[in-house]
């Protein structure tokens, strides 16, 4: 794995965590399109927090199983970062659109509480 450091307190991040979550948004409004298995990698120094050492492909959301993944990242021991585009449009549409994203969460989950 390349070296992460520490910006801060030059001292190289740890493994924290194994099987972190990343769900990374798309579109306008933003919705989830990939989820990625990562672990959380954490500076000894100042305990700022990093995910990293991604699984290579991830699940996309149109492959079987996307769903059920979703909802395991929303769980409440589930460790999980939402990754925004970082383009400045992008930036601009998850500013006016957040709570257009949690509704979007919302229904996601109400969904899931349907199919049980
Ligand atoms: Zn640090």
């Amino acid at each position: 794995m390349a070296m992460i450091v520490c910006m801060k307190c030059g001292m190289e991040y740890r493994v924290s965590k194994c099987g972190g979550y990343a769900v990374e948004m798309f579109s306008e409004p933003p919705i989830p399109y990939r989820i990625t298995l990562g672990d959380v990698l954490e500076c000894p120094g100042c305990g700022e927090k990093v995910m990293g050492r991604f699984a290579e492909k991830g699940t996309y959301y149109h492959e079987p199983g996307f769903e059920a993944l979703l909802a395991a990242t929303r769980k409440p021991e589930a460790v999980t970062v939402t990754v925004w585009e970082t383009t400045d449009d992008a930036l601009n549409a998850k500013l006016l659109n957040v709570r257009k994203v949690m509704r979007v969460i919302s229904k996601g989950i109400a969904n899931e509480t349907n199919v049980q």
